[in-house]
């Protein structure tokens, strides 16, 4: 059950002539999608470097297009951005997954100390009633707040950056964990960034991807690894793919990783297998 962009590739293209129209229709497409709930939510692991078990999980949405098949997020999350419908469907993965969560809480297959990572676009940061939406659905499924952690990117910082770290605090008094996902890929300055209440970084895979090969990669990965190290900051390596890397990241210090090496993102029952596993 892989990703298959190609198939959002095609569905831009059915004879629609300029880029307007294109996005009008994506977006009445994404709202009777909302509609019809046409979206599912992958799940891929993150395992501890150190014993390779299992540390938590990654919530990744897909499209389920009737048509097209199954849609991955790069083809749909930035019209959702640009159209406010984020909101929405943002509120709906977190319900979803704080749902399956209680599930596999129930089940005794979720250990206390694993990660549920939820993707939280900047612009859900701007929503009024976005805290309390989710204290609401926290309350209402029972899930253990200090198995949640929100990933967001380092472009919260073009917000009012006040208004966000009132927002973290807020939810960290719930016991909601925050991480930085793409870390080192933005265009906002440390200075900001350690303004942010978090508790981990995600580096990027991009770094990943070349670390074994440039040494450019392997010393940004150091550096990152060892910074967050000295800011009582946890590590998450994303994009691990070859034991080569996998090993390199173990040398490094690196305390957690996530990768089709391990595993792809999968469905709620494909990760319950894994964790019925560990
Ligand atoms: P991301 O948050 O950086 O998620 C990691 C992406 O890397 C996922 O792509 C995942 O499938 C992919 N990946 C994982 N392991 C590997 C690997 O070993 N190699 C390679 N090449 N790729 C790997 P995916 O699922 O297509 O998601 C793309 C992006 O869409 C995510 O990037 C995230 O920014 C966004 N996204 C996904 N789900 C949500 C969501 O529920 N809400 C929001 N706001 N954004 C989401
Ligand atoms: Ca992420
Ligand atoms: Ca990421
Ligand atoms: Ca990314």
């Amino acid at each position: 059950a892989k990703a298959q962009g190609r198939n959002g590739i095609a569905f831009y293209k059915q004879g629609m002539s300029d880029a307007v129209s294109r996005q009008l229709k994506l977006e009445v497409a994404l709202r009777k999608a909302i509609e019809e709930r046409q979206f599912r939510l992958y799940y891929q692991a993150q395992v501890n470097i150190g014993n390779g078990q299992v540390s938590g999980a990654e919530v990744l949405i897909r499209w389920n297009h009737p048509e097209l098949g199954i849609i991955a997020p790069d083809e749909f999350i930035s019209v959702l951005e640009s159209s406010a419908l984020i909101s929405i469907v943002g509120q709906w993965v977190f319900e979803t997954a704080c749902y399956q969560l209680a599930q596999w809480v129930a089940d005794g297959i979720w250990k206390d100390d694993y990660h549920l990572c939820i993707n939280i676009s900047p612009r859900q940061f701007r929503d009024t009633d976005f805290t309390a939406g989710i204290e609401r659905v926290v309350k209402k499924t029972g899930v253990p707040a200090h198995c949640l952690e929100m990933e967001i990117t380092e472009n919260i910082v073009i917000y009012d950056l006040d208004k966000a770290i009132e927002i973290m605090r807020d939810l960290h008094g719930l016991g909601i964990r925050f991480s930085i996902d793409d870390f080192g890929t933005g265009y906002s300055s440390l200075r900001y960034i350690k303004r942010l209440p978090v508790n981990v970084l995600k580096i990027d895979r991009t770094f990943i991807q070349d670390m074994c090969t440039e040494k450019d990669d392997a010393s940004i990965v150091d550096t990152i690894i060892a910074m967050a190290r000295h800011m009582g900051l946890d590590v998450v390596a994303e994009g691990v793919e070859t034991q080569d890397q996998l090993e390199l990241l173990k040398s490094l210090g690196c305390p957690n990783y996530q990768g089709y090496y391990f595993s792809p993102p999968g469905t709620a029952d494909e990760f319950k297998q894994l964790l019925l596993a560990a």
